[in-house]
């Protein structure tokens, strides 16, 4: 069997179009790591580099921004925030916090109030059941923070939240750990800082699984800050509440 010319060059058409949805699917899915890559992780770079001279890049556990609902979990420098992506088809699902000093150094503490619990195997992470969202009474949403153990899987979680920990009352402000490095892996242990997020109920009374981006919240709101990386294209976080945005 022969193809003729004309089912040739129509086959070259259809080739073509294939080529060009590929690309156009690759973009899409490569874009928001380029945009992470050229952007926050080259400010990220710079803020290591000299930390002294970007003070006022920086935030402070405890304090609040305008009238926001959340204070700020830990102190330094925001290097990654909700959206950004760190290889092509992630999404970051939260804020990462980056204190600037070594492991076990940065004190973290409660955001906001509500019922802490701490499963028996996890060794850098609990999570706070808020049972009323403060931007939207009547729903539930937890609050969840990790790398708080170092590369060997050592905690530095506070001891008055053991592993086991279940619906602990823990108000605003309390000091929950320190900023690790822990990965899982010892030999590529992450730079040092809190992973914060807010994750969605999961209709059963249960918190959804946080390593899902569909199933986290926009921080900005509820820490007054712009940490949504479509909108915050590689800029520095800001306090947009004083800016009276
Ligand atoms: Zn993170």
């Amino acid at each position: 069997m022969s193809i003729t010319k004309e089912g040739r060059s129509a086959l070259k058409r259809w080739l073509l179009a294939l080529a060009f949805v590929f690309i156009l699917v690759g973009i899409y899915f490569a874009y928001p790591w380029l945009r992470t890559r050229g952007g926050r992780m080259a400010r990220l770079r710079e803020w290591f580099h000299d930390p002294a001279s970007h003070v006022d890049w920086t935030i402070k556990a405890g304090e609040r921004c305008g009238d926001a609902p959340f204070a700020m979990p830990s102190s330094g420098y925001i290097g990654f925030i909700w959206g950004d992506s760190f290889y092509p088809g992630h999404q970051h699902q939260g804020i990462d916090i980056f204190g600037g000093e070594q492991a076990g150094r940065t004190p973290v503490l409660a955001a906001f109030s509500g019922y802490l619990t701490r499963l028996s195997d996890w060794k850098s992470t609990i999570i706070i059941r808020i049972p009323s969202d403060p931007l939207d009474p009547g729903r539930q949403i937890w609050t969840y923070y990790t790398h708080m153990a170092n590369k060997n899987g050592t905690s530095y979680i506070s001891p008055d939240f053991p592993p086991g920990t279940n619906e602990k009352f823990a108000e605003a402000g309390t000091f929950l750990g320190y900023q690790g490095d822990y990965s899982g892996d010892p030999g590529n242990p992450v730079g040092v800082h809190l992973h914060f997020s807010i994750v969605m109920d999961d209709g059963r009374g249960g918190f959804s699984n946080e390593l899902v981006y569909g199933n986290t919240i926009d921080p900005s709101p509820y820490l007054g800050l712009s940490l949504n990386a479509s909108k915050n294209v590689a800029g520095v976080v800001t306090c947009v509440a004083q800016e009276g945005g």
